[in-house]
């Protein structure tokens, strides 16, 4: 307890939070949790020993005599991680508490007073981490640490689901934080370069510790990373410090991940609205996966730090810098609603590459990352399922991402499609400044949809977002005729499935002539029928040209189209014409004959004069 006043005193003399951060409008209306985590990192045992303390408001409408922690190492029993909890106490009083869960990742804890709704309670729990040594996003491997899901963490609790008690997902994420302040005292033996969540604040040495002091404001959670072997550049965006962390023999790419978070920052900040933190760290660490996302940090597999891989390294650098905007701060349930930040993030590394380097090569990003694996997966005769599943309704790893983060990706392409690109972008600029450090759900970015598009989008979301499958269509007739205006050219597209439901699009209805192509966007209700005029004798009619629509088109193409049989109610505009042409030549004719006669005759008496 003395360490924690002298802490506390620390904490006052401190610099303040150097940006004008406010958690907008949750800031106003509803108290954070904060946190104040001070841990010594054990390079030798491989433990993380201190004590969190958590100020916790109570801000729902009803008095609770138990509170949940979520404790994450405890996922990792199999290969030596797990938490042990010292002593709880709340508001200075030792509290009964047990680890449960299915894989023992909930700390339990009886309140000895209910806490009534707006009040305050001070929860403090003493631990000890064991860090299991592997390459992981929690873990220690060949001198680099990873501490992320490591400490104690208030779960969510809200009225439609009560507690949220997801176990530990190692897929993927099943996180869903509150957002909150925290203050972290971290000491690392001598010589570790550490990384973590928040603004360096100061450090200090200590009974042989080198103790770091981070302060981060709104974020859902806190990550650490650290090693020995660290290498650090650093670089400005606008307001904003980024440092790449790297191994010294990945120099060349440690920069170029600098680099390319700074340009994803720029670009999204730009587009989406600006990251709210001060600093940004890219951290090189061991790991199975390519990244992985923390409020104001990221862990990036050192298997990408090589010259071969440096376009894989761009794209996840931008994939994981798009979820500070998708997740990080628009803040979703990952565990049940995982499309909500993940398709999100994947969408927006093309989205990057579009704006870095242009639509060709987004097209091939997409192409590459996110249609052919989608592709592939239904091609092994994989079952398709919604999107807006939870992470356990995946039967397992290679569905969940097929599921969520392709054909998630894919369903969002098409929805910007289907709103035009000035309304999709403007619904996630809005989606942004709406959600930020708020909670959202589906159904809320949904409704903002409907709203900035100003029209229903129920048959998109029901069947694109909520249901499964495919959708594909066919050209069904292509025919054409000329006449005086030019050639006139029908086309009839029809969904060929599924057969039980209608898929309603606007569907990209590609003519192509001799020279020349033209794209139209047609509405499709089950049967959707263009009629245009085209400049040229068309040769072949294309649906879906680029595979806007997720699912292959079958009959897509249709060539040798059939010329329309001439009938009398063809010939009528020919008539028309011929009648409009005649009638204004008689009438031109009757006009002109008076003043030509004129002028002649005045042309006659101005040469008679002159011979005057
Ligand atoms: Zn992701």
């Amino acid at each position: 307890l003395r360490r924690l006043t002298l802490l506390l005193l620390m904490l006052a003399a401190l610099p303040a939070w150097p940006y004008p951060v406010t958690c907008s409008r949750s800031s106003a209306s509803i108290a954070r949790d904060s946190y104040l985590v001070s841990v010594v990192f054990n390079d030798v045992n491989l433990e993380v020993s201190g004590y969190v303390l958590v100020n916790h408001v109570n801000r729902l409408n009803r008095a609770f005599d138990e509170l949940y922690f979520h404790v994450y190492p405890n996922a990792f029993a199999a290969k030596g991680g797990g938490i042990d909890i010292g002593r709880v106490e709340v508001n200075g009083s030792p509290a009964p508490f047990e680890i449960t869960g299915p894989d023992k990742t909930l700390l339990h804890i009886s309140l000895p007073r209910p806490l009534k709704p707006q009040a305050a309670a001070a929860i403090n729990i003493t631990f000890t981490v064991h860090v299991p040594n592997t390459p992981d996003r929690f873990g220690y491997y060949r001198g680099i640490l990873c501490l992320g899901n490591w400490y104690p963490v208030l779960a969510v609790y809200d009225v439609d689901k009560g507690w949220h008690l997801d176990p530990y997902y190692p897929h993927g994420e099943s996180f869903h934080f509150y957002f909150s302040d925290y203050e972290l005292f971290f000491a690392a033996p001598p010589g570790y370069i550490v990384a973590a969540t928040g603004i360096l604040v100061g450090w200090e040495m200590r009974n042989g510790f080198n103790v770091t002091h981070w302060r981060s404001i709104c974020v859902r959670e806190i990550a650490v990373a650290a090693s020995k072997n660290y290498v650090v550049s650093s670089t400005r965006i606008g307001n904003v410090t980024i440092y790449s962390y790297y191994l010294p023999q990945h120099k060349n790419l440690g920069e170029y991940a600098l680099k390319v978070a700074g340009n994803s920052i720029r670009v999204f900040s730009e587009h989406y609205g600006p990251y709210p933190y001060p600093e940004y760290r890219v951290c090189e660490s061991y790991g199975w996966f390519g990244g992985m996302e923390y409020p104001m940090l990221v862990l990036i597999s050192e298997r990408l730090y090589r010259i071969r891989r440096k376009w894989s390294l761009e794209i996840v650098v931008a994939h994981e810098t798009a979820h500070q905007w998708w997740y990080v701060t628009v803040g979703d349930d990952e565990a049940n609603e995982p499309w909500m930040d993940e398709a999100f993030a994947e969408y927006s590394q093309v989205l990057y590459v579009e704006w870095i380097y242009g639509a060709e090569k987004a097209e091939e990003v997409f192409n590459s990352w996110i249609r052919r694996p989608y592709y592939a997966y239904l091609d092994r005769g994989r079952e398709d399922r919604a999107v807006a599943l939870s992470v356990w309704d995946y039967r397992d790893a290679s569905q969940y991402y097929a599921t969520v983060y392709n054909k998630g990706a894919y369903v969002l392409r098409l929805l910007r499609y289907m709103m035009g690109d000035q309304k999709f972008f403007e619904l996630l600029r809005r989606l942004y400044q709406e959600y930020r450090f708020r909670f959202v759900r589906i159904a809320d970015f949904a409704r903002l949809a409907e709203k900035v598009y100003g029209r229903d989008l129920d048959w998109f979301f029901n069947y694109w977002v909520y249901s499964a499958g495919t959708a594909s269509y066919a050209v069904d007739r292509f025919t054409y005729k000329e006449t005086a205006f030019g050639c006139e050219v029908t086309v009839v597209v029809k969904q060929v499935s599924p057969r039980d439901r209608l898929v309603p699009v606007y569907m990209p209805v590609t003519i192509r002539g001799e020279r020349t192509a033209k794209t139209f966007r047609l509405w499709v209700n089950g049967t959707g029928v263009l009629k245009t005029y085209f400049g040229e004798r068309p040769v072949t009619v294309i649906v879906d040209d680029g595979d806007i629509v997720p699912g292959r088109e079958k009959g897509s193409q249709s060539t040798a189209p059939v010329a329309a049989p001439e009938s009398l109610y063809d010939l009528l505009p020919y008539l028309a014409v011929a009648a409009t042409y005649g009638v204004a030549s008689l009438l031109l004719l009757r006009l002109y004959r008076k003043p030509v006669e004129k002028r002649e005759h005045q042309a006659t008496k101005s040469s008679g004069r002159e011979s005057d």
